[in-house]
């Protein structure tokens, strides 16, 4: 956090306003959810997708989930040019449950922003000047940053009166010493360019770190923790003392782990040889390696799931597609052991790391020296619960901690809201 960016918010809500509504733009969707923080509650979720596909064949899907419930769930189409319409449909879907954005309720509204660059370092009230800095890292985050200041733009227009906020998904990560943030190249050339590791997926690391120190009893200060999450996008984290110390995604969500479609680390060389041999360009080596890569160019599949159908079945290359993914996961929790010293525990999380027995049973095989193994009969046990899933007496926890990236953002924003309320209002 630099110093000339307020970090508490104004008090532009009553005292009694205890919503936050979470606002995550990509390029083509919004997803969104409404918490109240007087006790956590999920009031609404939704998302809008294909956005700006037009009328006739491409139009827009909205899916709207009233208080966490599939039961109230409604769902429409049409055409959703842009943003702006996507969100004037979202505050309908609301108001039409009495949970409108002009409430008096709703206290603030939490962006996520994937890009925070070297700037952000905790979450920040939106200002004119944020979103010009936001707007400034446009050049390390292409494919990110324009959706989320698009979201951001249309969020205040709506309601410029209200509290907005943007939490980073490279903030946890902000906290890596330099040895391990830099690549060892140029150092007049990295810096020209920004070029050093950011890491991303940071507001679920913080999240799921918290949880699991809660799991073992223990504060965040006290424990050492391998996070591992596991989703479509994959990355891995160490965290000592509650602080990140490094992380597996770099300057882009490329690197690192093997992914639904991303290849994670390859030999940077790979990109000058398919130049120089196949006669690909930047853009289709781009696309190989972040859509075309992982797990879908591996075996054609990039669920979990149908992967270990596949293997069942006796498919060769599922099977392949499986251990390469297992095999750099155990490279990075080797690595991540080593620049910890101590292991409190590794903690499983997201799509595939809450949900498939088999990922986290083969990612710890053989580890047992390193006091590192799962108990059989708790890791098949499939629950919503953060649980332990190592032996009784293991040394090194192995855990499952299901992230939740939204309420992660609502509390991040909800603290400012309260910060700013504790202050008067009178940084404003
Ligand atoms: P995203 O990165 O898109 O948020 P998620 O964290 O939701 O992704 O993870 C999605 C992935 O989780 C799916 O592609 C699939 O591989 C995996 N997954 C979901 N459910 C299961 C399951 N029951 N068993 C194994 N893998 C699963």
């Amino acid at each position: 956090m630099t110093g000339s960016h307020r970090t508490t918010a104004p008090a532009t809500a009553p005292a009694t306003a205890t919503r936050v509504l979470v606002l995550n733009s990509g390029s083509s969707s919004v997803k969104y959810q409404l918490l109240d923080m007087a006790d956590g509650t999920r009031l609404a979720s939704g998302l809008v997708e294909r956005i700006g596909e037009g009328a006739g064949e491409g139009t827009a899907r909205m899916v709207h989930t009233p208080h966490a419930g599939e039961a109230g769930r409604r769902e429409r189409g049409g055409p959703v040019p842009d943003h702006a319409a996507a969100l004037k449909a979202v505050a309908e879907e609301l108001a039409h449950d009495g949970l409108g954005l002009d409430s008096p309720a709703l206290a603030a509204i939490g962006h996520r922003v994937v890009h925070g660059g070297m700037r952000f370092s905790a979450p920040t009230v939106i200002t004119d000047e944020v979103l010009a800095e936001i707007e400034r890292l446009v050049p390390v985050a292409p494919l990110h940053n324009p959706a989320n200041i698009t979201g951001i733009r249309t969020a205040r227009a709506l309601r410029p009166d209200l509290t907005q906020v943007a939490v980073f998904d490279t903030a946890f990560h902000t906290t890596m010493p330099e040895y391990a943030a830099r690549y060892a190249i140029d150092v007049e050339t990295a810096d020209a360019h920004r070029i050093r590791r950011y890491g991303f997926h940071g507001t679920s690391h913080a999240f799921v770190s918290r949880r699991a120190a809660e799991l073992l009893g223990k504060a965040p200060e006290e424990v050492n923790l391998i996070v591992l999450h596991l989703g479509n996008g994959a990355s891995a984290s160490a965290v000592r003392a509650g602080r990140c110390v490094d992380t597996s995604m770099g300057l882009t969500p490329l690197e690192g782990l093997v992914m639904g479609t991303r290849s994670g680390d390859v030999d940077p060389a790979v990109t000058f040889h398919l130049r120089r041999v196949a006669g690909m360009s930047v853009d289709d080596v781009d696309v190989l390696l972040n859509k075309r890569s992982g797990l879908v160019g591996l075996c054609g599949d990039n669920d979990m799931r149908e992967i270990g159908r596949r293997i069942e079945e006796g498919d060769e290359r599922a099977r392949l597609a499986f251990d390469i993914y297992v095999h750099r996961l155990k490279k990075y929790i080797g690595a991540y052991y080593a620049v910890l010293g101590r292991v409190d525990a590794v903690v499983f999380t997201a799509g595939v790391g809450e949900n498939s027995a088999p990922v986290r049973e083969a990612a710890v095989a053989g580890l047992e020296e390193l006091g590192l193994a799962v108990d059989a009969g708790l890791n098949a046990v499939r629950s919503d619960a953060p649980r332990l899933v190592s032996p009784a007496r293991a040394r090194v926890a192995v855990a499952v901690v299901p992230t939740d990236e939204e309420l992660e953002i609502a509390e991040q924003t909800f603290a400012l809201v309260a910060a700013g309320r504790r202050g008067g209002g009178r940084e404003s």
